[in-house]
């Protein structure tokens, strides 16, 4: 399956806005957005042309796959399954793509970053209800209980997270218990909790062509 090695800030670029791939670098000056507001690529600095309604479908689609860090087969599988769904397509393709367990390690403040969450549930670290899951596409369920696994707590990372988690704000539909390094689904997310930069209907037209 293709891998997507190349810098994680040419793809925020790319989108014109940040993605927050990098964690806690993101928030700083040396944010690559802050610095190259313009796309990558020696034509990155020419005047575009306005974009046709395929290419805004496009770019919204791509910048929901690169936020959640999903290649396309699977993002439309994400599609196909939110199409089957009841209610708005476009909200149950977001509440997926956020239900996702790497996502929910992000959320609760784990790690900085999806990616770096990612890497903690791939590597082990995480269980769900007691269990070691390291899927990082599991898709949590409302009632199940994310932590960090006994083991991992003395990991230096790890520990610099958990000093840092008491000021964090998580999601409405989540809750975290601090001490114990755990968080539970409450609920799943509606639309309204889901703060992020995308216009979900541009990708429903896009997969409806
Ligand atoms: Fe995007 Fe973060 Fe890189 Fe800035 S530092 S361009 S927000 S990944």
């Amino acid at each position: 399956m293709a891998k997507y090695t190349d810098s994680v800030c040419r793809l925020c670029r790319r989108e014109g806005q940040k993605l927050f791939l990098k964690g806690d670098r993101c928030f700083t000056n040396k944010c690559a957005i802050d610095r190259r507001p313009y796309p990558p690529g020696m034509h990155g600095q020419s005047r575009g042309k306005k974009p046709t309604e395929f290419s805004l479908q496009l770019r919204e689609k791509q910048k929901a796959r690169r936020i959640y860090g999903v290649l396309e087969k699977q993002f439309r599988g994400y599609f196909t399954k939110a199409a089957r769904q009841q209610g708005m397509t476009g909200e149950n393709l977001l509440r997926l793509l956020e239900s996702r367990l790497d996502n929910v390690v992000y959320r609760l403040g784990f790690a900085s970053s999806r990616p770096e969450s990612r890497q903690l549930v791939t590597h082990g670290h995480i269980t769900v209800n007691g269990k070691r899951v390291d899927i990082a596409s599991y898709l949590v369920s409302v009632g199940e209980v994310i932590s960090i696994k006994e083991s991992s707590r003395k990991n230096n990372r790890i520990k610099e997270m958990a000093e840092t988690l008491k000021d964090r704000a998580v999601p409405a539909w989540l809750s975290l218990d601090v001490n114990n390094l755990a968080g539970t689904v409450i609920n799943l997310p509606s639309r309204d909790d889901i703060q992020i930069p995308i216009e979900e209907h541009l990708i429903v037209e896009k997969y409806s062509r």
